[in-house]
């Protein structure tokens, strides 16, 4: 009889020639269980999605409550739907904070996805601007479709779908002098807080300030993707808050769903009317803002208010930060749970992974940075369970 692992390789299309292959028959928590019961702890919340844990019974409780009301009824932007009412409303409360130059982030746009959130956003930032030039950075991963794939900091994953979108041009995360690359002919910046796919990089406290004000003087517009960090992941709702300044244009996804998928771009709502006229239905989804996947995003950013979620995200980090040590580590790179521990190269690293997860411990490497472990744990896991997975990782170390 054929297994499911060998359906898996024969039907399912791969994108590598050794995926992780796991087979998971239950989630719950910072636990998912495979065959025979045999638990792994997910230190990965894969990846960054399951911040308030596999099945939050809020959460899961939501997505039962709207199923009873309704699923798909028309495509995105046409009738009232309650669910994206409310997750709307409550997204702009998160950011209710005062403003560089709008009076405020209130207009959500609903993707299905960070990768889609990106892409409306790069077309939202032409039209607003007039504009066609979009700046991105090195090393940064903004989504794999052919206009966010052409934001893509990393030429290897690049060279072979050429040609992709023209006039785009990079700048290195965190560095003062290219901040002068923006300039009047600019129509926008991407950029991550915490860069993530190149390995945790915590760009200094006044970046984003400099950054913010050569983007107000150029009239380029900041768009800072949150796809990653946000709901929680590093301490604040929000990274951005952290580093005292606003973005014109907030991305996110992943984290948001609590599971489900979903992802979204925030702007005022006097730019985001650029796709009203001219042409009408200027960006156009069937399923973003799916009814679902609104109403278990919303038991999602209720989670993590209601269970002060966000209080003691810098105190876990910590204790992964004090447990792990060892010769063999170099550094330990981290804003909040979103963590890097970095050894002295991929083959010092994959064997510890392995190792790991044969032990029931999920950890992972970074797509441009591959000397470092990815440690990005629900922000629900116990201070035991942190324990329990230092434990793991420095006994597969030695
Ligand atoms: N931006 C960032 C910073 C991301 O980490 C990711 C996903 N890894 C994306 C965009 C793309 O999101 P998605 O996979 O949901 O399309």
């Amino acid at each position: 009889m054929i297994t499911h692992r060998e359906l898996f390789l024969k039907n399912v299309a791969q994108t590598s020639d050794f995926p992780l292959s796991l087979e998971i028959e239950r989630a719950e928590g910072v636990y998912m269980y495979g065959k025979e019961g045999k638990a792994y702890m997910d230190l990965i919340s894969g990846i960054g999605v399951s911040n308030v844990g596999h099945r939050h019974p809020k959460v899961t409780q939501a997505i039962h409550n709207q199923v009873d009301k309704y699923l798909h009824l028309m495509v995105y932007g046409e009738y009232i739907q309650t669910p994206q009412l409310l997750l709307a409303e409550a997204l702009v409360k998160t950011l209710d904070k005062g403003c560089r130059k709008y009076p405020v982030l209130d207009n959500v746009y609903f993707t299905n996805s960070g990768t889609e959130a990106v892409e409306g956003a790069m077309k939202l930032a032409k039209r607003y601007t007039g504009r066609q030039e979009i700046i991105s950075c090195v090393n940064a991963y903004h989504g794999a479709t052919q206009g966010a794939l052409s934001l893509s900091g990393s030429e290897n994953f690049k060279r072979n779908y050429r040609p992709l979108l023209p006039e785009i041009k990079q700048i290195k995360h965190g560095n003062f002098e290219d901040i002068q690359l923006i300039t009047f002919k600019t129509a926008a910046i991407f950029i991550e807080i915490i860069g993530g796919e190149s390995g945790v990089r915590v760009p200094d406290s006044q970046y984003f300030i400099e950054l913010g004000k050569q983007c107000d003087l150029t009239g380029t517009l900041l768009i800072i993707d949150e796809i990653q960090t946000g709901f929680g992941r590093t301490g604040t709702f929000w990274a951005f808050e952290q580093f005292g300044f606003y973005p014109d244009v907030l991305l996110c996804a992943k984290g948001m769903g609590g599971g489900m998928p979903i992802g979204a771009f925030i702007a005022n709502q006097k730019v985001m009317a650029v796709f009203k006229n001219n042409p009408i239905l200027g960006h156009i989804t069937t399923f973003g803002g799916h009814p679902v996947s609104a109403a278990a995003s919303l038991a999602t950013l209720n989670v993590i208010y209601e269970e002060k979620l966000l209080d003691d995200v810098k105190r876990k980090a910590q204790i992964f930060r004090d447990l792990l040590v060892h010769e063999k580590i170099k550094e330990v790179r981290n804003q909040g749970l979103m963590m890097a521990v970095e050894f002295e190269d991929f083959d010092t690293l994959k064997p510890i992974i392995d190792r790991a997860i044969e032990k029931g411990v999920i950890t992972d490497w970074f797509l441009f940075c591959d000397n470092s472990m990815r440690i990005a744990p629900p922000l629900i896991i116990t201070d035991e369970e942190i324990r329990k997975a230092c434990k793991v990782i420095l006994s597969v170390i030695k």
